[in-house]
Parts: structure tokens; sequence; C-alpha cells
């Protein structure tokens, strides 16, 4: 048995200011084959996974390329298709294979190309043939599309969100994958359309409730696995939207029925799943008195100036009203500002200079703010911690505004908060601190709630775009929930 796995993966932000190109990929994650690191990447865990099974099952694994890039604006044309060459030209040269697995994100847009990864699925499909299996994990952050469907085997979707589930769900295509190239299995995929976009985090109920009943159905009644793409509400593409996604051992009217009752149940959750957000005033009032009591830091999030989501994370909002309103012992993480981090490393570590940070990708996430500044600390190569994987921050500085204990850490690659050892890494306690202000809408939420006295998700009105009710969407052309009442009654 031979196997060939590749990633390309990211999540475009059709609205963001920050174009992507082929250095986005380099300085986030690029290995070429055999290059993968031993731990696993949210995208690229296919490569662990299938190493360890290759060794215990005893066949031939050939490594394709594994690349992400932090979320940003769209993919250029050139960086694409070269990529996707890339890999399509390393499965060529691997014929014949019995199998095919693909870390995949699903969100991401091209100039020109809104379906990447159908894209590349149907070019692998052709270059395969009919008898090879495909199989792809995704973020549910993505968009479904019939073109990914006809040409897959097993479709995957992390369940968590956060995506603690990440190296699970990769395990389990994986082993699915293997199963149906050896004709154990006859994988078929069902789909069903929910005419919605929601945020739908299951680090709180309804939601994690609603999962651990569809996880549970996993394995039984011939269902190999059971995904909800939640979409992704900053791509504007035709499918943008949540759907479910039942593969099942040949029992596509089985798969049809519980794709259709699982998204009708959702349905009728929607509206209710997202979590309690406040503007910055009442955010900010709420912290202060949580935080006179309390014997540890209270977390505010900054969720919708998320580079996870493909905005430039500089957004000086919450950060500015924190320091008019004249609250202090304040650690931030982080504000992305590549030429503040490059006059800080030019100052060097114990320099006070006056420094103008953040607020510079374009207008909507506040103004830069002018201060001076201690830098505290340059670190070269920093990183934090993502379950089992490492994110690297890129050079990054801490730096302290004189006459306060507010540490802010400006980084130089673009990545929001995922654990409190983002702070540790530059020699920041976060146990002397009363407030962690992080940038991202609901992953730190696993690492951090350990530690937080309260967490507080902020909604400071920045473009995300957030509000789909709002946004100017032109290629969504289907009724969704929230900007149809009625969509499923719509005309579409
Ligand atoms: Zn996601």
């Amino acid at each position: 048995m031979r196997v060939f796995v590749a990633s390309l993966a990211t999540e475009t932000n059709t609205f963001s200011p920050i174009p992507t190109d082929r250095s986005s990929f380099l300085s986030a994650f690029y290995a070429p084959p055999g290059a993968h690191p031993p731990t696993p990447t949210l995208c690229s865990a296919v490569f662990p996974v299938l190493r360890d099974r290759a060794r215990r099952d005893g066949f031939t694994l050939i490594e394709g390329t594994a690349t992400w890039a932090e979320p940003g604006g769209l993919v250029q044309r050139e960086t694409f298709e070269s990529l996707r060459d890339e890999i399509l030209a390393q499965l060529r040269a691997a014929l014949p294979v019995n199998a095919i697995v693909l870390g995949l994100h699903g969100a991401m847009v091209a100039q020109g190309e809104d379906d990447c990864e159908g894209d590349l699925i149907a070019r692998a499909r052709a270059i395969a043939g009919p008898d090879t299996v495909i199989g792809a994990t995704f973020d549910p952050h993505s968009h479904l599309t019939p073109k990914r469907v006809e040409n897959l085997d097993i479709l995957n979707a992390f369940l968590e969100f956060p995506h603690t589930d990440f190296v699970a769900r990769a395990e389990q295509a994986v082993d699915l994958v293997l199963r149906a190239a050896r004709r154990e299995i006859r994988p078929v995929i069902s789909t069903f359309d929910c005419r919605m976009i929601d945020v739908l985090p299951t680090s709180q109920q309804p939601m994690r409730g609603f999962v651990d009943r569809l996880r549970a159905l996993e394995g039984q009644d011939r269902i190999l696995s059971a995904s909800i793409i939640h979409g992704f509400l900053a791509g504007d593409v035709p499918e943008l939207g949540t759907r479910i996604a039942i593969v099942t051992d040949n029992a596509p009217e089985r798969g049809k029925r519980l794709a259709r009752e699982t998204g009708n149940a959702l349905f009728a959750m929607r509206g209710t799943t997202s979590m309690p957000k406040l503007g910055i005033g009442p955010a900010l009032v709420r912290a202060a008195g949580a935080a006179a009591t309390a014997g540890a830091p209270v977390v505010l999030a900054d969720i919708w100036d998320n580079p996870g989501g493909g905005v430039a994370g500089d957004g000086t909002l919450i950060l500015d009203a924190m320091m008019k309103a004249g609250m202090d012992d304040i650690a931030v993480g982080t504000i992305w500002d590549p030429i503040a981090v490059m006059f800080c490393l030019a100052a060097g570590e114990g320099a006070r200079i006056a420094l103008r940070f953040g607020g510079k990708s374009g207008p909507g996430a506040g103004e830069p703010i002018d201060a001076d500044v201690i830098v505290r600390r340059v670190v070269a190569e920093a990183w934090q911690s993502f379950g089992a994987s490492r994110v690297p921050l890129g050079a990054s500085a801490v730096v302290r505004p004189a006459g306060t204990h507010i540490d802010i850490i400006l980084n130089t690659n673009r990545t929001q908060a995922f654990d409190p050892d983002i702070f540790a890494g530059m020699d920041i306690d976060i146990a002397a601190k009363r407030y962690l202000l992080v940038k991202s809408t609901n992953h730190f939420h696993a690492a951090f709630k350990p530690i937080a006295a309260e967490i507080l998700y902020v909604d400071a009105g920045t473009h995300y775009p957030s509000d789909p009710r709002r946004t100017r969407y032109r290629n969504l052309t289907r009724a969704i929930w929230p900007r149809h009442e009625d969509p499923h009654g719509a005309e579409t």
C-alpha cells in the first residue's frame, strides 16, 4: 500500500487589507517533503499521524509539501497555483498510490479562485483516478463546496471550537482512509445546507452538548464521521454558510437523513450559541469590578481583531480605552507591528524610546498609540503553544509605557493568542497582572480558562467583518440566516 500526504492551508478573509503571497506561507509554516516536524500543526496533523500508522501498519508513506499561511486577505493567484502545482507534481511522481490524505483548512480564496481546495482536490482526483481513496481534514471555519464533496471519499472537520481535537480528527480521518483503501468500508458523503451563519463555540452550551451527542453517533449504524462546517463569515464566496457532512459506510439515505436532522436542529438553535459579548465600556467596568476581588487575572479577549480571522491584529481600541481609564497591571498579547519591533530591536533591551505602535494596517481598529516606553525584552524568535503545536511569533519585543506596569508584546508574525505561555516566553509574569488583553475569538479559551478569574469577550466594534446582517457580500447569493429570517422558505 502506498499513501501520499500533503497540506496546503490558510483561511482567507476576503475583506482583509493584508494580501497573502508566497512569503506569507514561507514565514508562517513551510515544510518541503520529509521536513515536516514531529509535532503537528493545526492543518497538518495528518503528517505525524500517518508516519505513526505507516510504522505500525507497514505501508509506504510518500510525503509532499506541508504549508500554512496565517489567515489574511486574498491569496495571490500565482502563489496558490505554484503551491498547488508543487503538490500535484509530487503526487504524480508518487504514483501509483492507493490513497491520498490532504490536510486542508478549507477557507482559502485566491485571486480569481473561490474554491482553492476544491480545485486542488479535483486535480488530485484527475491525476490519481477514481479508484484512489482521497480523504481530507478541514477546519470547521471553512466552505463546503460540491467540488470537494464530489471528489472526496472521506471528509473530517474538527468538531471542537476551540479546535482542541485537531489531532484526534486527523487520526480518525487517516484511519477511515486506510480502511477504505483496504476496501473494508465504502465511504459515501451526505451533506445538508443549514442556510445560516453563526458563531458556534463548543466551550459552552448549547454547542457543548450538541457536539457530544453528534460524536456519540460516530461508529454506529454505519456512520463513519459527522462534521459541522460552521462556515467562515469573512470569506465572501457563494457557498458561505453552515453545512453538515456525514460520511457513512455506503448508507447514503441514512447519511442524508442524519445530515438533515442535525442541520435542522442546529438551525433551530441559531442566535443562541455565541459567546456573551460586551462593548468596550461595559467590559472595562465589569473587568475592574472582577479584578478588585480576584486572586487571578481577568482575561479580556479582543474577539474581532483576531489575526486568526485574517485581520492585522494591530488594533488599539481596547488598550487605549484601558489606559485612558487609568487601568494598570495589564499584559497585552499581542499587537502586530513589525516596524515598532524593528525599532525596539535597534534600541535594545533597557532602552527608553518614544514609540508609535499599533493601528497602522487600516481604518477601523483604532489609532496608533504614541508613548515613551521602556523596551523590556527583545526576542529574535518568540513562540507560543497551541496544544501540541508550536506557533511562531517571529521577532518580538515587550514594551512598557513609562510610569505604568503595562507590558505589551509587539510581534512580527501575525498570530492570535492561544496559550498563557505567550507571556511566559517573553518573561512577563502574569501572576502579577490584573488584566490580560488577548486577541482571539475563542481559541484562547481552552488554555486561559484555568488561569483566569474571569473571561470577558469584548466586541470592540472593529471591522472583521463580524455582523453578517450588514456585511456587503457580493458572491454570496443564496439566502442565509441572519440576512434572511426564513432562508429555507426564501427564493434563492
Ligand atoms: Zn477554525
